[in-house]
């Protein structure tokens, strides 16, 4: 992780082989942006995997929005200047705001949920159970993981934010679905160690387990067949 400040001049200077510093800079009334380069390894991931490029949900004005004063940050806004949190990771560089066109957002939401890269997810204009309104998603880098924005399966298993949306998962991978996992495992028996979010050893031999158990490969990876079997989430919305 990088938090560069990048000046008006090197807004085409290349961070990735698709992406350039002026992809991430939200105003022209900028005179400079903070920016994790992350950021921009993560939106290569993105289009990489469904071949239409990330942009700024601000930049092209994709749906009404409140306009918030220049800053430097990646995303925007100013942290003296803003109604939201104060310490948002767009004040330290490290977030930003994006939509794909074409793509709804709750399937980047889905596909940002499997790079251990991302620590924040969070989900907007979406109420519980209207994934398909989700308009744009946010993501950072911060080392700790937080989500927000939805609380449609989660809220039936506790879990904060929206990361109950079903996913496939294996080793390395974080999120709060996998809490949820991990607390099914373990109060059926299977040693999945704490539930602490993170796909670790445990975890895959605890998945192996009940995967054996129940007449599945044993892979240790934790996908649709397996949610079946544990019935832990609603995976209509996934695809
Ligand atoms: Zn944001």
């Amino acid at each position: 992780m990088a938090v560069k400040t990048f000046m008006f001049y090197q807004k085409e200077e290349k961070l990735t082989e698709h992406f350039t510093v002026g992809d991430f800079w939200a105003y022209a009334g900028h005179k400079e942006i903070k920016l994790d380069t992350q950021l921009a390894q993560i939106w290569e991931k993105i289009y990489a995997r469904f071949g239409t490029r990330p942009m700024l949900r601000n930049k092209n004005n994709n749906y009404p929005y409140k306009p918030y004063a220049p800053q430097p940050s990646a995303g925007y806004r100013d942290a003296a200047n803003w109604s939201g949190s104060r310490t948002s990771q767009h004040c330290y560089g490290r977030g930003v705001d994006f939509y794909v066109p074409g793509v709804a957002a709750y399937r980047l939401a889905q596909f940002v949920e499997t790079l251990p890269e991302v620590g924040g997810i969070g989900l907007y204009l979406a109420k519980s159970g209207e994934l398909e309104k989700v308009k744009h998603i946010h993501i950072d880098t911060r080392i700790k993981r937080a989500r927000w924005g939805w609380s449609g399966w989660t809220s039936k298993t506790n879990t904060p934010g929206f990361g109950g949306i079903p996913c496939v998962f294996k080793k390395g991978h974080r999120s709060a679905a996998i809490e949820a996992l991990q607390r099914k495992l373990n109060s059926l028996g299977y040693d999945a160690g704490s539930t602490d979010g993170i796909y670790g050893d445990k975890t895959v031999l605890a998945v192996k387990l009940f995967q054996r158990d129940n007449g599945l490969r044993a892979d240790g990876v934790f996908g649709k067949d397996t949610n079946k079997k544990l019935g832990l989430f609603d995976w209509h919305k996934w695809s």
